[in-house]
């Protein structure tokens, strides 16, 4: 059967509560699902619990954007279990970081002129990390845009007039983190590291293959069939674990559904299996 391995919940940018979401993997047929919400393990006790009900297994994880240019490289870190520990403790401080992002970016809504207080992206966001596409909700709630991906392109995304940075992990540094923490990392949907050939693929992935990097999303939702055949054959290469899922986000990002992606997807449960003994 297969599994979904990189997913959001309410308690990051997601728009189903971790339970729902469980029971919609249950529902869906899968016998596996990795929830990985941004900078927090908050939503992994719930999912626990409605996995253990519906006789389906929950991978615990998160997913952490890195410092990375020109483009963007997110770790998705797989068995990473709530409670203290290296990666854990510093998932604080990029949540902090994260809120004080947050009220910048507040501050350039405004000089933008858009009507928009923090509490109502806290509202929008509920517990967890609060992130961009609670502001790109609220935006087209208000009228301001017609969709989160009309925000982000013309107001939220790196380079637009409301974006701003904030702290990431170097790559080595997430990898280190995430192995002495007992975890997996993997790399995600690396085609938006801002890469171009495979040649700059080969020389990325066998740095951070040198560093510890276990997995690389081989299967998602948005590749094209020539990238999901690069990236295989780049991870038989440099024995990294093709790993894959959907980066099902519900309402924020429409049109990516669990387990199937955009119609598609299929990752099987041997993924998972050597993702656990890559630990
Ligand atoms: P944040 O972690 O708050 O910086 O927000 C990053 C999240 O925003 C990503 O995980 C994506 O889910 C979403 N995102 C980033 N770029 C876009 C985009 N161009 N359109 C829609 N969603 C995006
Ligand atoms: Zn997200
Ligand atoms: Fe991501
Ligand atoms: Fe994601």
């Amino acid at each position: 059967m297969p599994v979904d391995l990189h997913t959001h919940s309410s308690f990051s940018d997601g728009s189903d509560a971790p339970t729902a979401l469980v029971a919609k993997a249950a529902r869906f047929g899968l016998e596996a699902l990795a929830l990985t919400d941004h900078d927090t393990l908050q939503g992994i006790p719930e999912a626990m619990a409605a996995a253990a009900e519906h006789g389906i297994e929950l991978v615990p994880g998160t997913e952490i954007s890195c410092e990375w240019a020109p483009g963007t490289l997110h770790m998705v870190v797989l068995f990473l279990t709530p409670g203290p520990g290296p990666l854990q403790d510093r998932l604080e401080g990029l949540r902090r970081s994260r809120s004080r992002r947050n009220e910048r970016i507040v501050e350039r809504l405004h000089s933008l002129g858009m009507d928009i207080v923090y509490d109502e992206v806290l509202a929008e966001a509920g517990d967890g990390s609060v992130g961009r596409p609670h502001f790109a909700a609220v935006m087209v709630r208000k009228g301001y845009v017609p969709d989160i991906t009309t925000a982000f392109d013309k107001y939220l995304a790196n380079g637009r007039p409301a974006y701003v940075t904030r702290e990431r992990l170097r790559p080595r540094d997430a990898i280190r983190l995430a192995r002495e923490s007992g975890a997996v990392p993997v790399v995600a949907h690396p085609h938006t590291m801002g890469l171009d050939t495979a040649a700059d693929f080969a020389a990325i992935f066998e740095e951070l293959h040198g560093d510890g990097l276990v997995g690389v999303e081989c299967s998602y939702s948005e590749y094209e069939p020539d990238q999901q055949a690069l990236y295989a054959d780049l991870a038989r290469r440099f024995g990294l674990i093709a790993s894959g899922g959907s980066d099902y986000h519900g309402t924020y990002k429409p049109g990516i559904e669990l387990g199937v992606g955009r119609g598609g997807l299929r990752v099987p449960y041997s993924v998972l299996d050597e993702l656990r003994a890559g630990a």
